[in-house]
């Protein structure tokens, strides 16, 4: 045990933390618990409320060992208190709108963020009552404007899909509290690797851990990560109460990957920062977005609040849509397949004006920024752990 006040470094907490050796076998590798129910002592309530700070499990929907494992090694890495674990990003992200937010209440949201979010906000939290400000949230100033006396919740995604807009955390964590709302961040791009957004002002952290946390593109989940009171009511409401837990298998699976996460995302920037320079001096590459390059219109930001540039790099090339199906059609490494963070390379094109009128619905300035940074569309790129002199030469030919 590190002595008191001693923090470990990330690549012990990622191997170690929530781990204990089994007492019963002594197995030093973690068990998966596939039971549904555990045998009790004493009759239990049926009211998780009246349940809330007993230790032991009851059912797996209330808690499981293996999912608590994954949750606690989750908080340390990210510095939090408590973590809760659900069946995918989505379920995270519906849990925890749905449960800070009730009918009257307002939430500010960036403009541009991961499509499934974008849609909950604007079709689905209307229709229960919430009203929903969607704003560029990579200016603070117009989170400010859009604050009133009904804000219970700022959220953000940064780096943001498929752009990679960067929000400034610690900038709108002030004016989110200023005006007593609180601010969740989906940091599912960036990993605690490259920020911690509650050691910035954040209240939640979001993670789809079907990205880079699991890694290895085969188990879906989610995450939401602050304090403990706060996680606790949010067990209570999104988990017992809707519903949309982690399987043990799956949560075993995402904490073997979450083990060499920070292994893994060195690899994905060092890799990623090969392939970007390489496509940003590609005749055919219109623009090339990593938050890594100079050339990043909030490259400054993104060296102050990111410790690793992460892997996801979106590029337009001449020619359009045509042109990107032409390529994806030619790429004999890289996967064409949607999701991203996984060990293999993948790559998606993903449509402006689908997506602007559709998800989006952006129209005026907002529309005219949007359609600035992706023209036709970009070719979204999830840099692998391949070599990048395989990576590049692959690009090469299909460009
Ligand atoms: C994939 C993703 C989600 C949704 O996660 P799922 O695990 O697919 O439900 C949310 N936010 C971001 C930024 C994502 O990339």
């Amino acid at each position: 045990m590190p002595a008191r006040g001693q923090k470990r470094g990330v690549r012990t907490t990622a191997v170690h933390g929530g781990e204990v050796p089994d007492p019963n076998t002594g197995a030093s590798a973690p068990d998966i618990t596939m039971s549904s129910t555990f045998v009790q002592d004493e009759p239990t309530g049926f009211s998780f409320a009246s349940a809330g700070d007993e230790p032991q499990f009851i059912y797996t929907r209330w808690g499981n060992p293996t999912v608590q494992m994954l949750e606690q090694k989750l908080a340390a890495l990210e510095g939090g208190e408590a973590c809760a674990a659900f069946a995918s990003g989505m379920a995270a992200t519906s849990g925890l709108l749905l449960s800070e937010l009730t009918a009257g209440d307002h939430l500010v949201i960036s403009e541009v963020n991961y499509p499934g979010t974008a849609e909950l906000a604007r079709s689905t939290l209307p229709g229960l009552g919430i009203e929903v400000t969607p704003v560029n949230t990579a200016e603070p100033e117009r989170v400010r404007d859009a604050m009133r006396p009904t804000t219970r919740l700022v959220w953000v995604e940064t780096p943001a899909n498929p752009v990679l807009r960067l929000t400034d955390i610690s900038a709108v964590a002030d004016i989110a509290h200023e005006a007593g709302a609180a601010l969740a961040v989906d940091s599912t791009f960036a990993t605690p690797i490259a920020t911690r957004p509650l050691e910035l002002g954040a209240d939640f952290v979001v993670h789809s851990l079907t990205k880079y946390i699991g890694g290895h593109g085969d188990a879906i989940g989610g995450a939401v990560i602050g304090s403990a009171g706060a996680i606790a009511s949010l067990t209570g409401n999104a988990l017992v109460h809707h519903g949309g837990i982690l399987s043990p298998f799956n949560a075993w699976l995402i904490a073997r990957g979450a083990a060499t996460l920070p292994l893994r995302m060195a690899a994905h920037e060092a890799a990623a920062k090969e392939v970007a320079t390489f496509l940003e001096a590609h005749p055919r590459v219109l623009r090339t977005l990593y938050p890594g390059l100079a050339s990043h219109p909030q490259h400054d930001l993104a060296r102050r609040q990111m410790d690793n540039f992460s892997g996801m790099i979106s590029f337009r090339v001449a020619g359009g849509a045509e042109a990107a199906r032409e390529l994806v059609g030619k790429l004999r490494l890289i996967h064409h397949a949607v999701s991203l963070g996984h060990h293999r390379s993948l790559i998606y094109w993903i449509d402006t004006e689908e997506l602007a009128a559709e998800t989006y619905r952006l129209q005026g300035e907002a529309l005219a920024r949007f359609r600035d940074e992706a023209g036709e569309g970009v070719l979204r790129l999830s840099v692998g752990l391949e070599d990048a002199a395989d990576i590049c030469p692959d690009l090469d030919q299909a460009l």
